[in-house]
């Protein structure tokens, strides 16, 4: 199998820089376990690798991949989702520089962006991104270098517009950069919207085993991309070799996982949406849902994601999140299994007193691909009685 990018999403997702290996005939790429390389004489590489900060064969893998799966021209791996993150801000910021972006996106992004980055001289505003006209208006002349998109957004699945983002970012000379981390190259592909750079956080549902941390870049341009993979040597936030492997391992099933997640989101979004307990579900595949059209335009399914408020507010939340079983109380998102979270007070605790604060009222599941039927018995038996 070779690297053409001719083929469909789900073959790539199973072979896109996954050739054999040659001295084997190992089916799957190995777990190149090595720091350093023999070199045949100074400088003479023997096969293109000299130190694994700068590059290792099980990263290459992943990073070949990761461009592959997004359609873009250079994948990066990188230790986790806000290492990838620091690379391109670095790559693309210098003192003075401003940053727009949206005002529910990743507490920990916001928190990368006005408190570490903020102390070097990094301004931000935070917008709301589905006005378009805010979103231009928070553009500060030759002084706003990047337009931050996440879509959809957590804990509550705003739909942005990526094509209008990125026209509008465009016109006045930023860098539009999406994170796909909640839909995944699955679901959603924001350079074919215009989108410059794309982040993950594949710790998520590119891994989707809640079984190792990484992030990754894909990005078009080949001086941005240049910057990035030099500040991805210098710095050092590299995926490790058996972490990229994993990654790559979880990649495999992408698409039927993908598919699993959003039926039963969907199924336990129309579920609970009857319940008088609850007093919103925040699903983009309801047709009620503000972005559902939007989203229905830019992805090709929903995912597996929503979020619920209480009519009982924080004590009827708090006590739904702590009395389930099959959906385990844990930070994070996007693995096989179901997981509850409690925005304000785990994931979204980094933005408490700031503009991006979630309501003590919002619980969050990430829908695993169990049986729908015991997801949902499980989830009645944490309501009050109908
Ligand atoms: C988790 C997450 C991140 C950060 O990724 P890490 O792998 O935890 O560093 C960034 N963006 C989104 C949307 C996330 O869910």
């Amino acid at each position: 199998m070779t690297d053409s990018t001719a083929h469909n999403f789900d073959t790539l997702a199973i072979h896109a820089g996954q050739a054999f290996d040659p001295t084997t005939g190992a089916v799957i790429p190995p777990i190149y376990q090595t720091s350093t390389y023999v070199q045949n004489s100074i400088g003479n590489l023997k096969g293109g690798y000299e130190y694994s900060r700068g590059g290792n064969p099980t990263r290459t893998v992943l990073e070949t991949l990761l461009a592959a799966l997004e359609g873009g021209k250079h994948g990066l791996a990188f230790a986790s989702g806000l290492a990838a993150e620091d690379t391109i801000l670095r790559a693309i910021l210098a003192p003075g520089d401003h940053v727009v972006l949206g005002n529910d996106v990743y507490g920990g992004t916001h928190r990368l962006i006005n408190k570490i980055h903020g102390a070097w001289g990094i301004r931000n505003t935070t917008v709301e991104m589905s006005d378009l006209a805010a979103v231009e208006a928070a553009i500060i002349p030759g002084e706003s270098k990047i337009l931050w998109v996440e879509t959809p957004s957590n804990p509550l699945m705003k739909i942005s517009d990526i094509a209008a983002l990125s026209a509008l970012g465009h016109r006045h000379g930023l860098v539009v950069i999406v994170d796909n981390t909640f839909a995944s190259p699955a679901l959603q592909h924001p350079l074919a919207h215009g989108a410059d750079v794309v982040v993950h956080s594949t710790t998520k549902y590119l891994g989707g085993h809640s079984d190792v941390l990484g992030g990754g870049l894909v990005i078009n341009d080949d001086e941005l991309a240049e910057k990035a993979t030099f500040i991805q040597f210098a710095a050092g936030p590299v995926a490790a070799p058996l972490d990229a492997w994993l990654t790559v391992r979880g990649i495999k099933t992408l698409s039927v996982r993908m598919e699993r997640h959003s039926s039963n989101a969907l199924a336990i979004a129309k579920h609970l949406q009857a319940h008088p307990a609850i007093e919103r579900v925040y699903y983009p595949g309801l047709p009620e849902h503000p972005g559902h059209e939007l989203a229905a335009k830019q992805m090709s399914g929903f995912g597996g994601m929503l979020s619920l408020a209480f009519r009982g507010g924080a004590a009827a939340a708090r006590t739904f999140a702590e009395s389930m079983h099959l959906f385990q109380l844990a930070e994070s998102l996007g693995g096989v299994e179901s997981l509850v979270n409690y925005p304000s007070e785990m994931t979204h605790a980094s933005v408490r007193g700031t503009e991006l604060e979630v309501a003590d009222n919002i619980v969050r599941l990430s829908v695993g691909i169990e049986d729908v039927r015991d997801l949902i018995a499980d989830l009645d038996a944490a309501l009050p009685a109908a």
